[in-house]
């Protein structure tokens, strides 16, 4: 059933009065591009309705929960939404001693709780949401369809739906190269501060990952798309491994996710629906490193600068979304180009030394 916003996730009592009439701005998608998008708009002063389809925001989890400790979030309660702190990343090509790298510091979050406290702020800062409630169609016109039969048009439309974008879709813009994971949650003897990637010519296209949070780790590996039948031998294989190798206790699983992460590159992030002006965000509009596959800092980075660019342009500035677009540019196009390029050495001859000189630890990859 789908439900004006009565809260963000289970057990969440905010309120909202119901948006009278078409919103200012649209935002399709609650993930954390459409919830910094939401409240962006929204504390502009637009009006702003978001739409998730999922009844709850952020569950279930598909992510590995790891970010940069550069990413920084103005009055996010980092405390209450980390796992646990890293310090270092180890990096195992098949058939060589593993390299630890020093200095990679970031955080395992609990990403239910990121997401849910990015959409918090969002409805802080006025946004209305309709959870439980899916986009089925958007029209060349802006129109678009909810699966609530309602059909609205908004003055400025914000697709943040995530790597099958339907929103981008309309638009002629899609995600064509994508890695499927496979991830599960595991139990460690002990408490770890490493992040393991695992570099295997079977792992064409992606990579293997234990990001330990506290007692438990996330396992997982990701495949170019193509090979994604082979997906969950390949992670049993790698259980297998770790168990044998004392690395993860020898016990079942405790969950079980996966997802499409984008890898081809950016896309064009704004164009036109009819006279409705639309900006893409995060992974609709390719925002993920085509190596590590990592995009929660540019769903948020970018959420924002849509959200910005939306109310700049509602309120004159007509200029605001192309400036939206040279942003993105400026902050992704050099580093995806370079990591597509790795990605394509490895997806063409997978020996050891691509896989290493392909890795962002190794000083061939910034060469
Ligand atoms: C297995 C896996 C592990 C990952 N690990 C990491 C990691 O460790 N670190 C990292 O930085 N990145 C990681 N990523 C990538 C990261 O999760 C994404 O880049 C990030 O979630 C992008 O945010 P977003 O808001 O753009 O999209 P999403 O988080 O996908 O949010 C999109 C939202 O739109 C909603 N939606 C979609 N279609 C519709 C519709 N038609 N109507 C209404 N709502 C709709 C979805 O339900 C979803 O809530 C991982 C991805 C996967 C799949």
């Amino acid at each position: 059933m789908s439900c004006l916003m009565e809260g963000v996730g289970q057990g969440s009592s905010t309120a909202s009065e119901p948006l009278a009439g078409d919103p200012d701005v649209l935002v399709v998608g609650l993930g954390p591009a459409g919830a910094c998008a939401a409240a962006a708009a929204a504390a502009a002063g637009c009006r702003v309705l978001a739409v998730e389809r999922r009844t709850s925001v952020g569950e279930p989890v598909q992510c590995a929960e790891l970010v940069s400790a550069a990413l920084s979030l103005e009055a996010l309660p980092w405390d209450s939404v980390t796992s646990q702190r890293i310090t270092r990343m180890v990096t195992a090509v098949e058939g060589e001693a593993p390299e630890v790298t020093e200095g990679f510091p970031g955080r395992m979050i609990c990403r239910r709780l990121f997401d849910q406290t990015l959409a918090q702020r969002a409805a802080a800062s006025g946004a209305r949401f309709l959870l439980g409630t899916a986009v089925t169609r958007v029209f060349p016109d802006g129109g678009v369809q909810l699966s609530n039969h309602r059909i609205i048009h908004p003055r400025l439309l914000v697709g943040a739906d995530g790597p099958r974008s339907q929103v981008g879709a309309t638009l002629g813009r899609a995600n064509h190269e994508l890695v499927a994971a496979r991830q599960l949650t595991v139990r460690l003897d002990e408490p770890y501060e490493a992040t393991d990637i695992f570099l295997r010519s079977a792992y064409r296209g992606g990579y293997g990952w234990l990001f330990p949070k506290d007692r438990e780790a996330n396992l997982g590996v990701g495949v170019d798309y193509s090979c994604r039948d082979r997906l969950k031998p390949l992670l049993q294989g790698l259980h297998s491994d770790l168990i044998a190798a004392g690395r993860v206790r020898p016990a079942p699983a405790l969950g079980l996710t996966g997802g499409l992460i984008p890898v081809g590159g950016r896309l064009r992030a704004i164009g036109r629906l009819g006279t409705v002006p639309v900006a893409l965000a995060g992974d609709a509009a390719g925002l993920t490193n085509p190596v590590t596959g990592a995009g929660i800092e540019a769903a948020v980075r970018s959420g924002e600068l849509a959200g910005r660019a939306a109310s700049g342009w509602l309120s004159g500035n007509i200029a605001g979304l192309e400036d939206y677009e040279e942003e993105l540019s400026e902050l992704y196009d050099a580093a995806y180009a370079r990591a597509l390029r790795h990605r394509r050495d490895a997806l063409h001859c997978a020996s050891p030394m691509t896989l290493r000189h392909g890795w962002i630890t190794s000083p061939e990859y910034w060469a």
